[in-house]
């Protein structure tokens, strides 16, 4: 655990949030400003920096399945939803621990801004 870490401190429970679920390797929780109806953030439960740093193919494996297992618990694998991985700068990303936007429950715009 990186004891900096938004999403660490998450994970500890120490800052709460709204699970969807958790696995042993990733937790499902509702993002705190949605930018769509359906907003699931998926985390690994250890430490990366961005999806530049992931090196686990295993890791990366389950925490994708685990963007479709929010879908589902959401109720969107029939209207479609979006899995975003913002990575660095130029993206956008805020919090530096890897993390999956699953976005659904209205007609998302492409391309994004
Ligand atoms: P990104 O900009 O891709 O790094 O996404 C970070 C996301 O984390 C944003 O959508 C924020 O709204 C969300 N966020 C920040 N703080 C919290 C929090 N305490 N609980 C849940 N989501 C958060």
């Amino acid at each position: 655990m990186a004891e900096s870490c938004l999403f660490c401190r998450i994970v500890g429970g120490e800052i709460p949030a709204e699970e969807v679920f958790r696995t042993e390797d990733v937790l499902a929780f509702r993002d705190i400003s949605p930018v769509a109806p359906v907003h699931v953030l998926v985390v690994p439960l250890v430490h990366h920096d961005s999806l530049s740093q992931l090196e686990d193919a295993e890791l990366a494996g389950k925490l994708l399945l685990a963007a479709v297992e929010a879908a589902r618990c959401e109720n969107l694998l029939e209207t479609g939803y979006r899995v975003v991985l913002n990575t660095g700068r130029d993206a956008g990303q805020s919090v530096g621990h890897i993390h999956a936007h699953v976005l659904g429950g209205r007609a998302l715009e492409w391309p994004p801004g």
